[in-house]
């Protein structure tokens, strides 16, 4: 049997999204071993992009059937590395939030680039200030993009990272030659067992500081929502998935409010908006939360969610 060549890149990334790929286990062995022919990728294999030697003059990938890209894009070597993996690649999967919708480096769509470097090299409050670097280092481009923003996607992969049940089924549903594999349209609360029953407008919100109430001894169906305590879980407009196909959502199965990590219920959703719409709705005025932006938008800033504020 022909094996499906893949390659794998990581643009604006932390390497979390391909160490879920390595967490598909027993699964990901059988695939390797028998179907995949990983002909780059550079987080475990050494690929020059140039040549071995630096011969060649543009930047080159091998071609290959599936493209996997995790990271957003924040610099000109990322869109170069993008556009070749695009023109390299017959299915280019944008795997975790960050390439799916900028993730947490897509929070600095909210700071200018002077903004950046200053705080960074200058005022960082755990290094001793510093020149910005001006070579080789790649020009910084506007913002930070998702990978759709640049280039046609096929296949959505968020998460951050991604569970490894998701990984593994848009594998093996490439294998058999399916070109379709879509995440539900739910979201976080459609996957959480906790009991929902106040009728009733959003008490006082509170910090995590302050710990919910819960039986540790009793199971996560018998714990109250942690919207409903007061907690703002962004599970209504978030994407279910990271429990995996049937497990319950990870934060929430640690007592913990979710943050967002797997982006927006669907493609367009905007979950700053519809949070904010939903906290007015039960009376809660949404202008009075600190950094409602940075918290409501935290892994979804790119698509123009997160702009410069205009500076007076
Ligand atoms: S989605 Fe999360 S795990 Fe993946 S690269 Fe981005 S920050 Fe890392
Ligand atoms: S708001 Fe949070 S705790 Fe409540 S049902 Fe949704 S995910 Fe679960
Ligand atoms: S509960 Fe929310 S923040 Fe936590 S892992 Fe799931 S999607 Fe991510």
């Amino acid at each position: 049997m022909t094996k499906v060549t893949v390659a794998e890149e990581w643009l604006n990334a932390c390497a979390g999204c391909e160490i879920a790929i390595l967490n598909v286990g027993d699964v990901l062995v059988d695939l390797l071993v028998n179907n995949l022919d990983f002909v780059h990728i550079p987080v475990i294999l050494d690929k020059k992009y140039f040549g071995q030697t630096g011969e060649e003059e543009h930047l080159s990938i091998p071609e290959a059937v599936v493209g996997i890209v995790s990271g957003g894009v924040r610099n000109e070597e990322h869109k170069e590395v993008l556009l070749e993996m695009r023109k390299k690649c017959q299915i280019l999967i944008a795997l975790g939030t960050c390439a799916t919708d900028g993730g947490i480096p897509a929070m600095i769509n909210m700071y200018s680039d002077e903004e950046l470097k200053k705080f960074t090299y200058k005022d960082s409050p755990t290094t001793d200030p510093a020149d910005y670097p001006t070579e080789h280092i790649p020009p910084l481009l506007d913002q930070c993009y998702a990978l759709d923003e640049l280039v046609k996607v096929d296949l959505y992969l968020p998460g951050c990272p991604p569970h490894p049940d998701w990984i593994a089924g848009a594998v093996l549903a490439l294998l058999e030659g399916k070109t379709e594999y879509r995440m539900p349209e739910k979201s976080v609360c459609d996957a959480c067992p906790t009991i929902r029953e106040s009728k009733k407008g959003l008490a006082d919100i509170k910090r995590m500081l302050s710990a919910p109430e819960f039986d540790p001894e009793k199971p996560l169906d018998e714990m109250r929502c942690l919207l409903e305590q007061g907690f703002l879980c962004l599970g209504p407009v978030t994407g279910v998935g990271c429990g995996g196909k049937e497990g319950a959502p990870r934060c929430i199965s640690a007592r913990v409010p979710c943050r967002g990590c797997y982006g927006p219920v669907r493609k367009g959703a905007k979950p700053l908006v519809d949070y904010m719409g939903a906290l007015a709705s039960v009376g809660f005025d949404p202008n009075k939360m600190p950094d409602r932006r940075g918290y409501l938008a935290r892994f979804s800033g790119a698509h123009g969610t997160l702009k410069r504020p205009v500076r007076r």
